[in-house]
């Protein structure tokens, strides 16, 4: 790759400078909506961030189950490198290009879909998979059948209609009014049954691992339950998989491990390696139901960001990969339950794979600094609930020494 700089010629007129950014008092500068640990993080390299302090950390959390190839991997950044060979970081979506359609065949190849719609976010990719099941309920109802119904529990995102599905009042409180046609249910077949009715819901939607929610697995026989519900009522059946999808419970895709196949599934978090992308996966009858026109974003599926997917996605289907995290994920299980039986400060232990809640006596947000300041990055999810989501690279022994951590610090 070789860069031109031109010189200015003498008739130019002298370049404005750049105003000097303002040292400003600690992130004053930006909108205050998250509470940031107070040192900023300045390196990652594999499993450990380093901070501005020099202090590493080994890291659980992989940026929210974004990095599960860890950091500075040698293989991200070549194809990152390579796809700026041909100049094109975006050419919108007036034009073909190859990087986008050979990601998409991939995840046909690999997975249940016939075809992929692109875009940049979890929540963008939910928004879409709601527009996408709407309307194809219309094309085979009529205009009443544009209910959409998520589960008690639930984190689908924070856009309108995303956080209409999301079960956190404090995410939708100060909202209000939310995109109309959504409606929380328990998880409970009875109500489910009751109000999956087929004149006037067009999909369900469900991560098999909810999240955000405390890292719940849904049982496997209200999934069988909805399926069935779902194709007899011909109601769409959307698998949220941004979370634990892409490898996390050591199948690629988190649906190969609940014995259902869904009608349209989205992905996102660690699909382009952390650079933004989402993706909704769809059955040809689905996906045909839009026309051109009908939905779309600027950004989606671009050159750059599907070239480093592509690369992403073959190493995350690695036959190796995934069963280093179905085995070191069953140790990873077995380690916790000892924990709990060992620490009467754990309650309960839940999850697959790489991906696990751990129920605690104390605030989960304590415990969670505790441990940033042992060395150990873990998230919360929910009030005394931890959560772990190691890169799905992450060794035993790395494990080990973090779980150790983890229990002095509870
Ligand atoms: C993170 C997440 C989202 C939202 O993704 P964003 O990229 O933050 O919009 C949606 N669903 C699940 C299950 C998630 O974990």
């Amino acid at each position: 790759m070789s860069i031109t700089v031109r010189a200015p010629s003498p008739s130019t007129p002298p370049v404005p400078q750049p105003r000097p950014i303002t040292p400003v008092p600690g992130a004053a500068a930006l909108a205050a909506t998250y509470t940031r640990a107070p040192v900023p993080m300045v390196r990652g390299d594999g499993v450990t961030l380093t901070d501005a302090e020099g202090k590493r950390y080994l890291d659980l959390a992989s940026g929210i189950a974004v990095n599960a190839l860890g950091y500075n991997d040698v293989g991200v950044n070549a194809a990152i490198v390579a796809a700026l060979e041909s100049g094109l970081i975006h050419t919108s979506n007036l034009f073909r290009t190859e990087p986008g359609e050979r990601l998409a065949a991939a995840l046909v190849a690999r997975s249940f879909a016939d075809r992929v719609f692109f875009c940049n976010s979890g929540a963008e990719a939910n928004e879409g998979a709601f527009k996408f099941a709407r309307k194809w309920a219309r094309t085979i109802g009529t205009p009443a059948k544009h209910e959409i119904i998520s589960l008690r529990g639930a984190f689908h995102g924070r856009l309108f209609a995303s956080v209409a599905a999301t079960d956190r009042p404090a995410y939708r409180m100060p909202f209000r009014p939310l995109a109309g046609g959504i409606t929380i249910a328990e998880r409970d077949e009875r109500e489910l049954d009751a109000m999956l009715d087929a004149e006037t819901v067009a999909a369900v939607i469900v991560e098999p691992i909810q999240g955000e929610g405390g890292v719940r697995v849904i049982n496997p026989a209200l999934l069988a339950f909805l399926r069935r519900v779902t194709a007899e009522r011909q109601i769409a059946l959307i698998f949220d998989e941004i979370q634990c999808g892409l490898g996390r419970t050591g199948h690629l895709f988190a649906y190969e491990g609940t014995g259902v196949v869904p009608d349209i599934v989205t992905l996102a978090k660690p699909l382009a390696g952390g650079l933004p992308m989402g993706a909704i996966l769809l059955t040809e009858a689905v996906a045909t139901a839009l026309e051109p026109g009908e939905h779309g974003t600027t950004f989606g599926g671009g050159p750059l960001v599907a070239s480093v997917a592509l690369h992403v996605f073959e190493r995350l289907a690695d036959p190796a990969l995934l069963r280093h995290v179905r085995d070191t994920g069953a140790w990873l299980e077995g380690a916790l339950r000892a924990m709990m039986g060992r620490s009467a400060k754990v309650r309960a232990v839940r999850g697959a794979g790489f991906m696990w809640g751990v129920d605690v006596v104390d605030p989960a947000a304590q415990v969670v600094a505790r441990a940033r300041e042992a060395g150990v990055l873990i998230l919360s999810a929910g009030d005394h609930t931890l959560r772990l989501l190691p890169p799905l690279v992450m060794s035993k022994v790395e494990l080990g020494t973090a779980l150790e951590v983890i229990e002095r610090v509870l």
